[in-house]
């Protein structure tokens, strides 16, 4: 799958979280649902930029997924509390870490489906020579169904749409209604 079917296929996959998140927590929180998960469908790629690592290795595993996204909240979370004034904005510290859950949580959330949506975009591909396995080291066992080859314009446009068309839909239902 290439870079707008992933794009495409994060936004939409992330539209109801997103929904739900702007719902109870503020639409800001919609907004930057998509964002993460728009920036991080990206990222397991960045191994075709490397000779160093297996193109879908380890950045194709869930393990992955979860350490950038942990470390990605992290530092979200830390930024948010330095980013206003007062004592309970001096970072992450014991007596205000109940209150910083649902920022680090959402920020989690939104990092992990960019992730997860582009291993289901790979699964969804054709393997070639490559697979995913999404558990390795853990489990060896490889995921793919080969509904489309990487260079579908059907699959890919077509994702880029739908993922246009939830994210209209994401706006409308928090900002308008
Ligand atoms: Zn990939």
């Amino acid at each position: 799958m290439h870079k707008h079917g992933h794009i495409g296929l994060s936004l939409a996959v992330a539209a109801p979280i997103a929904i739900i998140f702007g719902y109870f927590f503020g639409p800001q929180w919609a907004t930057l649902t998509l964002i993460f998960s728009f920036i991080t469908s990206r990222v397991p790629d960045f191994d075709h930029r490397t000779e160093l690592i297996a193109h879908r290795g380890f950045t194709h595993t869930i393990w992955f997924a979860i350490i950038i996204s942990l470390a990605g909240a992290l530092i979200i979370t830390q930024i948010s509390t330095i980013a206003g004034t007062g004592p309970e904005n001096a970072g992450i510290t014991l007596s205000n870490i109940t209150n910083l859950l649902p920022t680090f949580a959402m920020t989690f959330t939104g990092f992990m489906i960019g992730f997860i949506s582009h291993l289901i975009g790979d699964i969804i591909t054709e393997a070639y020579d490559y697979t995913v396995n999404p558990f390795w080291p853990v489990s060896n066992v490889a995921y793919t169904l080969s509904w489309t080859k990487a260079d579908s314009k059907v699959w890919n446009w077509g994702l880029l749409l739908l993922g246009i068309f939830s994210t209209g839909i994401t706006f409308i239902t928090i900002f308008i209604w």
